[in-house]
């Protein structure tokens, strides 16, 4: 079966700076996969890679699909939603608003306002707050709202950076528990950067350890979670 996607070599750089060294992973379809790593390591810069946000070469192939000379835009059009550190919701928007902007790429009038429900019943507080700014919301309910509206996409693969970033231990545990649901229920593939080690991998299939651009280990989050060595090794705890 295709891969959802495959990295091979990927190299990325910011001007002279080189961040990613020849960096290889893989995601199954309908998986979540987590990227860990120290500060630096190149996590934020893989997902920019990605989605062609910063410059990059080597192969990044989406259900089989050559992806690596692809603006932005077509990655998005092509079902790739990027979550990015600090949410990027639009604070000036209401929050119905943002969850229309996250539908841009689509035309399908009635798949947009049942997927508008869909998102409004993994997140009831969304829909209490749908004619208020994004910008008084609470941090927990912006990254509700950030998620909502990559949900609108419809994405076949959601890339999450940091989604625990800032957020009180309460809030953060329930937004992974909604993660799990979409994955499961919604069968929507993650690729999942979060500094948080232990609770990426409760959610996580498969995991890859990220050390100055490269991978330096990987394998089931399962065995991680169990194995006491790489966890001291790699992760510190
Ligand atoms: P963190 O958890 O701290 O976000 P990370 O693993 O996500 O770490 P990146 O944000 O991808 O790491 O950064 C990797 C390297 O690239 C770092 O050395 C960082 O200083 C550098 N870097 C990131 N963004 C830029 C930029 N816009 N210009 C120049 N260098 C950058």
């Amino acid at each position: 079966m295709n891969k959802l996607l495959e990295i091979k070599g990927l190299h990325a750089a910011y001007g002279q700076t080189r961040v990613l060294h020849g960096l290889d992973f893989e995601i199954e379809p309908g998986s979540v996969t987590t990227l860990l790593g120290a500060n630096g390591a190149g996590k934020t810069t893989t997902l920019r890679a990605i989605c062609g946000m910063v410059k990059r070469t080597g192969d990044i192939l989406l259900n089989g699909q050559q992806i690596n000379r692809n603006q932005t835009e077509d990655i998005v059009r092509l079902g790739v939603a990027h979550v990015p550190d600090g949410r990027g919701t639009f604070l000036r928007q209401t929050v119905e608003e943002n969850l229309q902007l996250g539908a841009m790429a689509r035309r399908d009038k009635a798949g947009i306002a049942s997927d508008m429900e869909l998102v409004y019943s993994y997140f009831p507080i969304l829909k209490k707050r749908r004619t208020q700014i994004a910008g008084l919301l609470s941090g927990g309910e912006q990254q509700m709202l950030a998620v909502g509206r990559a949900l609108m996409l419809r994405p076949k693969l959601m890339l999450l950076d940091e989604p625990s970033f800032g957020l009180a231990p309460m809030i953060t545990r329930e937004i992974f528990e909604i993660f799990r649901s979409l994955n499961r229920n919604e069968k929507v593939s993650m690729l999942l950067v979060e500094q948080n080690a232990s609770l990426a991998l409760e959610l996580a299939d498969h995991a890859y350890l990220l050390e100055t651009g490269r991978v330096v280990f990987s394998g089931r989050a399962e065995a991680i979670r169990e194995d006491e060595s790489i966890r001291r090794a790699y992760l510190g705890y």
